[in-house]
């Protein structure tokens, strides 16, 4: 691929690393490349960050044809970038891509275009502990035109932003709410695709668990509202008499690169892990009757977040006393190892960039 590239004329200040937070800053530069049905994908660019003019009637702006991915490029003790497991998120947005029915960016080109930007913003990759550098891939459909259909255009960019931990509480164990309600996705849906349509819907849950004061909101099926799926932006495990649990990919879950890692560390441990349906009603009686031992969300941006309190209707359970459980943090110490380094990545999940 060839990639054009316009400096800009002064790079921004960097901020300071130990109060990054999450996805307050970009950096000098952005990746942009164009579809449309004569030329294919065309014109790749690192450009400088900035806005991207719109057509007013821009098709994603009314019918929300877009697709987004989330990873992230680690600083290394020894100084070295690299990224984890990056031909996941290629291969998730082609299936994202192809379910929106928009042109698919092709897996090799996603990865090379992710390296080459990370190159050219290395300096932007920050150091200290907890710090990564996140890189959002997206695409959208840029078409005019106010009728429904398939569009014939779409523009895929890279943005990327240094970010710190993604809660301020760093690991502390978070209290959820089981959504009876609303739900975020149905069979047939577009609950496995990550797309900015899944978001808007469930904004509404988030906001309703933080009025009862909880982090999240923890989403049940959309068919009989029985089974637990996922929780906020994040997959969810759950540790029921030394078992892991976690709902299976069938097409209303997202499919996240790190429940994906996580669940083969803990069978490489030799944990039995059961990808099978779990009903909201056999969860709380676990834990009603103590079994229910640790549960933890799984996700890119926050890594591994610990649950510690269940609210669902009018009852109240506290898992592990509040405190983050002992596989829980020795499952986010191996995979944050092997992210930045620190480990031996015996799987082979690392790509060092430069
Ligand atoms: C991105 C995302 C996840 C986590 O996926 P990772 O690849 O682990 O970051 C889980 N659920 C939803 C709804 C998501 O959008």
């Amino acid at each position: 691929m060839d990639i054009k590239f316009i400096k800009r004329d002064q790079l921004k200040e960097k901020p300071d690393e130990t109060k990054l937070g999450f996805g307050k800053y970009f950096t000098d530069y952005m990746f942009v490349m164009d579809y449309d049905e004569a030329q294919g994908w065309h014109d790749a660019v690192i450009m400088p960050y900035g806005p991207i003019p719109m057509d007013p009637s821009t098709v994603v702006l009314h019918y929300a044809q877009e697709t987004f991915e989330g990873l992230k490029a680690y600083r290394r003790a020894d100084g070295k970038i690299q990224l984890f497991r990056p031909e996941m998120n290629a291969r998730r947005m082609m299936r994202s891509n192809e379910r929106l029915c928009m042109a698919v960016f092709p897996e090799e080109m996603f990865v090379e275009a992710v390296k080459a930007l990370v190159k050219v913003e290395s300096d932007w990759v920050p150091s200290q502990p907890d710090t990564s550098l996140y890189i959002r891939p997206f695409e959208f459909a840029t078409e005019s035109t106010l009728g429904v259909h398939q569009a014939k255009a779409y523009k895929f960019v890279i943005i990327l932003s240094p970010v710190g931990a993604y809660y301020e509480e760093g690991l502390d164990p978070v209290k959820i709410m089981v959504e009876d309600e609303y739900v975020r996705a149905v069979k047939g849906g577009t609950g496995f695709a990550k797309c900015g349509g899944n978001y808007a819907g469930s904004i509404i849950g988030q906001v309703k668990a933080e009025k009862a004061g909880c982090a999240q909101v923890l989403w049940l099926d959309g068919e009989q509202r029985k089974y637990v799926e996922e929780v906020g932006s994040m997959n969810i495990m759950f540790k029921i008499d030394g078992e892991i649990y976690t709902a299976p990919i069938e097409g209303t879950v997202l499919p996240g690169v790190t429940r994906d890692s996580i669940i083969h560390i803990l069978k490489d441990w030799g944990y039995k892990v059961n990808e099978t349906r779990l009903s909201i009603d056999e969860l709380m009686q676990a834990g009603r009757e103590g079994r229910l031992e640790e549960v933890f969300g799984t996700g890119t941006a926050a890594v591994i977040s610990p649950v510690g309190g269940l609210v669902y209707k009018e009852e109240e359970l506290t898992v592990n006393d509040f405190k983050i459980g002992e596989l829980t943090q020795k499952l986010y110490d191996c995979l944050t190892g092997i992210q930045w380094g620190k480990l031996e990545d015996k799987y082979g999940w690392t790509t060092v960039v430069e």
